[in-house]
């Protein structure tokens, strides 16, 4: 059956009109979806019962089955299983004044950063564009209040999965779909550089907003911690960020994993300005202190240690911030996922 959630406005007309309907039939079913949250095509009452029996042995809504759901003081996590078996996790952040949902865009993850639980797998498969509208939406049914904001920093590389992602985005941002503002979607990225470079050109994705993993200044270093990443590619990398097309007032977010030992010194700290030099005013960093896994050797540094570090970069000119994974407490949180070690368990439900 078709996901009609990885189908946009354009091809959902079309599949009406190739069944004989009135196109405008898409915009009925979308509304129900989309901005009802009405996700079975029976309680659908402005189409004749014929068709909605017609549609439900086509198209499906959600495939995602909700498996669990874990509660923290600020956040909640959610594990979905696919159709396929595998098990996917997406996480609801409350901040001050809003909600977050940070989606999933792989099952795993081929890049292979040493010091994150998502790759200990490696890639498994691409998360289609519905399986990724289908995190919002369950999320969003169950949040009592409208999800503003949507990070891509689940499990996964999202320009490694670029046609899916950029399906999903332009879902999330069409006045017919879910309707978020292009400001509050954000993408993360370890920094594929044909993807990024083709991003840049994309009138859709460089609408909306960039984060970027930089985790060390030192070329060779980041190779080393960034397995996929080819050496030579963060000059490549700095040089597609310094000519990306921003809109005014607009930055670049580079995410910075601080962990103990390994990237924390003085003179990255040093070095990641200097990166920077001339272009400040582009791009602001988020250091995240490391979130410790039990299959990994990485630790946090203390309190102390990240404080000196953002001051070198705020005395650089260079707006920085500390960012602490929400729901650390009660589970790896956003950035730190990891399925198939549910995989098993939810086999075995
Ligand atoms: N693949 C994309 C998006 C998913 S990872 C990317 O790498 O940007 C989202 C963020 O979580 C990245 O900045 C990554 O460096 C960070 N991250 C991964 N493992 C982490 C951990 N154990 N603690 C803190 N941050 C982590
Ligand atoms: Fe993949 Fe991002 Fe994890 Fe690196 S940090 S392995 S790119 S999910």
């Amino acid at each position: 059956m078709t996901p009609l959630t990885s189908l946009s406005r354009e091809q959902l007309r079309d599949f009406f009109i190739s069944t004989g309907e009135k196109p405008f039939r898409a915009d009925q079913v979308l509304r129900w979806v989309y901005k009802k949250g009405v996700f079975d095509f029976q309680s659908m009452t402005d189409l004749s019962v014929e068709l909605r029996i017609r549609l439900s042995e086509t198209l499906s809504i959600l495939e995602l089955e909700p498996i669990q759901k874990v509660k923290a003081s600020d956040s909640t996590k959610f594990l979905f299983k696919t159709c396929d078996g595998h098990v996917i996790e997406t996480v609801l952040i409350k901040e001050r004044d809003h909600l977050t949902l940070c989606v999933s865009t792989q099952i795993g993850c081929a890049v292979g950063c040493r010091f994150c639980a998502t790759a200990l797998d490696g890639l498994i498969r691409n998360l289609t564009a519905g399986e990724i509208i289908q995190q919002y939406l369950i999320a969003q049914g169950e949040a009592g209040e409208r999800i503003r904001n949507v990070v891509f920093m689940g499990m996964g590389e999202p320009l490694a999965n670029y046609d899916n992602v950029r399906k999903a985005v332009e879902i999330m941002v069409s006045p017919w779909g879910l309707d978020l503002s292009r400001r509050r979607v954000t993408v993360s990225t370890s920094g594929l550089i044909a993807p990024l470079r083709k991003m840049a050109r994309d009138p859709l994705l460089r609408d909306i907003n960039l984060a970027v993993s930089i985790n060390s200044p030192f070329e060779e270093e980041r190779s080393e911690l960034m397995p996929l990443l080819k050496r030579g590619s963060l000059k490549e990398l700095m040089k597609i960020l310094k000519s990306f097309p921003l809109r005014p007032y607009r930055k670049i977010t580079l995410e910075y994993v601080l962990i103990s030992g390994i990237n924390d010194s003085l003179s990255h700290a040093i070095a990641l300005a200097k990166l920077l030099k001339g272009f400040e005013k582009r791009f602001k960093v988020n250091l995240i202190p490391y979130n410790p896994d039990p299959n990994l050797p990485f630790e946090r540094p203390s309190l102390e240690r990240i404080m000196v570090f953002q001051s070198q970069l705020w005395k650089r000119g260079i707006s920085t911030f500390v960012r602490f994974s929400k729901g650390q407490e009660t589970f790896g949180a956003c950035g730190q996922l990891r399925a198939k070690r549910y995989v098993l368990k939810s086999q075995a439900v």
